[in-house]
């Protein structure tokens, strides 16, 4: 017995039928003994038929009225609901947001959670109702109705279960997703037939996956799943059948360096050139585009040469022309150039594992090697690699990574999930009430140092298939462990560099040099032992826009020149001198109030 949180999105709810299924679900879970908190989106396409008739009537419908109107969709939802499982003889009451207290912040259209008060939905539980939730909305201190931002639904659901855990009796809580696929698959089926439905996988998988395009979920939720551990599942709402857990990472997670695959189709490459060496600059190009709303992608910078460095990186094809518009002028001042290609498609690995294995990176790269697919920019996170290709190549790139990393092929071993949540101590339930307060902050829960690692830096890689798998190759077969890579296309020739331990730095440069020799006589390599690592590590990092500019604000506030550059969803890394890396890390750890 427990508390299961069971969401509906849009389509489970969209007909009179679907929503007695839906009751169906719910009242089932009732009758095996646990109370039963259920969460609706509004029906079909009622939220985007809302938005049009606002459009109707003018074209910049003010926020505020915008918010009362989308509110409605799930009110409509909740009664029926509500009467659905009335019918079906149970008991059943439905609240809208502001019932329940759900308190959010006054941005209307995509306000965040402040606070949610649990007592009236534990009464009527306690009662034995089946307590149904509108998804998506709130309201904020002075009682105007907000909504969270589109797909708000699965962060209401997965906020509820998070504040129902600190309310007594303490009962394991569990979240249900119901949707119209029956789970999260290794990509997406309709690209990849061969593509697998997992049996789990966890947050920050999750997390990295939805980041590159592997729709399904809502960051934000899973963000709040992590944060404070409420296990997930999506499943279908059609079917009966178990979908995918989304968990803490499991013992054999570890043993899968590639869990999934995905791809982003249309991004937009942007490269800054010849900017000036010096700290700062990523700086005021990142705090511009972060005052537009201007979601930075992926961020590749290397090591300059000669004073200057080069800056690539890239936002979804439709903003290009806003961020060329509001970048030409910067880099006019800065002395540098703005060049762009508007048809790239990113595609990316996953995996927990590749924190444990090595040469994912060789193998991936070797794959879309042979299929000569040529890759404009690469980035690396802790369990992620991204690469930029040609449009033209994205689907056949996510179709040969998919097969490369045998992602159809289920994991013999066992793959059982354990999802046992153990009974809370007090402090644990002390710092559950903290967090819970501060529900939707950016929560950077450190900030590492990486002091054994240093970096070959090769400039002017002519830009064609082949040359990355070939480096990575031979400095693989070297017995090299590679961990950052990072690479970017500057004056139509491609800068490469990635981190290797300390003690093989000469090595590393022995054999990248040897490969490179047979490639061009123009290109240079470069090893430097005296550059470190900072990462910040944490939850929201790109949820929150501007935490990237926080970073390299607080570093060029102390004149430090940032060197290297990479991010991903749950870590921004900077790599600089090491003689200042000490200095960077406490600036950092104060500018996100870690000390
Ligand atoms: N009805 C809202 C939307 O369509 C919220 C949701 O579906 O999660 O965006
Ligand atoms: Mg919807």
């Amino acid at each position: 017995m427990g508390l299961v949180v069971q969401k509906f999105g849009g389509s489970s709810v969209a007909t009179a039928n679907r929503v007695m299924a839906a009751a169906r679900k719910a009242v089932r879970a009732r009758q095996k003994g646990n109370h039963v908190l259920v969460v609706v989106s509004a029906r079909g396409d009622t939220t985007d038929d809302l938005i049009e008739l606002a459009h109707e009537i003018t074209e910049d419908p003010p926020a505020r009225e915008m918010d009362m109107l989308l509110a409605t969709g799930e009110q409509i939802s909740i009664a029926l609901m509500a009467m659905a499982i009335q019918t079906l003889g149970e008991k059943s009451i439905s609240f809208t947001g502001a019932q329940v207290g759900i308190v959010t912040d006054s941005s209307h259209t995509r306000a965040r959670i402040r606070s949610i008060s649990a007592g009236r939905m534990r009464q009527a539980l306690d009662a034995g109702q089946i307590v149904i939730v509108a998804g998506f909305q709130g309201i904020d201190e002075d009682g105007n109705i907000t909504t969270l931002g589109r797909g708000g639904s699965d962060t209401t659901a997965v906020a509820l279960a998070a504040c129902m855990k600190q309310t007594s009796p303490p009962e394991p809580v569990e979240c249900e997703i119901y949707t119209d696929v029956d789970g999260i698959y290794t990509t997406d089926p309709r690209i990849v037939p061969e593509a697998r439905k997992m049996d789990a996988i966890s947050y920050d998988e999750m997390l990295e996956l939805a980041s590159v395009g592997a729709g399904v979920m809502h960051s934000r939720s899973i963000e709040f799943a992590k944060k404070f551990d409420v296990p997930l599942m999506v499943r279908s709402s059609f079917s009966d059948s178990e979908g995918t857990w989304i968990v803490p990472e499991q013992e054999w997670m570890r043993g899968q360096p590639v869990c999934g695959a995905a791809i982003v189709r249309d991004e937009a490459r942007i490269s800054v050139e010849n900017v000036p060496d010096v700290p700062g600059v990523s700086h005021r190009l990142f705090t511009a585009m972060a005052g537009r709303g201007i979601v930075v992608d992926m961020i590749a910078q290397n090591p300059g040469s000669d004073g200057q460095a080069s800056i690539g990186f890239t936002v979804p094809a439709s903003d290009l022309r806003r961020t060329l518009e509001l970048l030409e002028p910067i880099a006019r001042e800065l002395g540098a150039m703005v060049e762009h290609d508007g048809q790239v498609s990113k595609v990316s690995v996953v995996g927990s594992g590749m924190r444990h294995h090595t040469g994912v990176a060789e193998k991936m790269f070797e794959a879309l090697a042979r299929e000569k697919i040529n890759l404009r920019m690469i980035t690396t996170g802790d369990i992620k690699i991204s690469v930029l290709v040609d449009k033209l190549d994205g689907v056949r790139a996510l179709r040969v990574v998919h097969q490369a990393f045998e992602l159809g092929t289920k994991l013999a071993s066992n793959t059982t999930v354990d999802r046992d949540s153990q009974p809370m101590t007090p402090m644990a339930m002390a710092d559950l009430t903290h967090r819970l307060a501060h529900m939707e902050d950016i929560l950077v829960s450190e900030v590492i140092t990486q002091l054994n690692e240093g970096r070959i830096a090769v400039y002017g890689l002519p830009d064609a298939p082949g040359h990355c798998s070939s480096i990575f190759q031979a400095v693989a077969k070297a017995g090299i462990v590679v961990d950052m890579i990072v690479q970017n296309l500057a004056r139509g020739l491609a800068d490469l560099s990635f981190s290797v331990p300390l003690a093989d730095l000469e090595r590393a440069r022995l054999v990248t040099n040897a490969v490179v020799q047979g490639i061009s006589a123009t290109t240079l390599v470069d090893s430097d032992p005296s550059l470190a690592a900072v990462h910040v590590v944490g939850v929201g990092m790109r949820t929150h826009t501007g935490v990237a500019s926080r970073v390299f604000g607080a570093l060029a506030e102390i004149k430090i020149n940032i060197l290297m550059i990479n991010t991903s969803e749950m870590r921004i890394s900077v790599v600089v001198d090491r003689d200042r890396v000490e200095e960077a890390a406490t600036t950092l750890r104060r500018a996100f109030g870690l000390v």
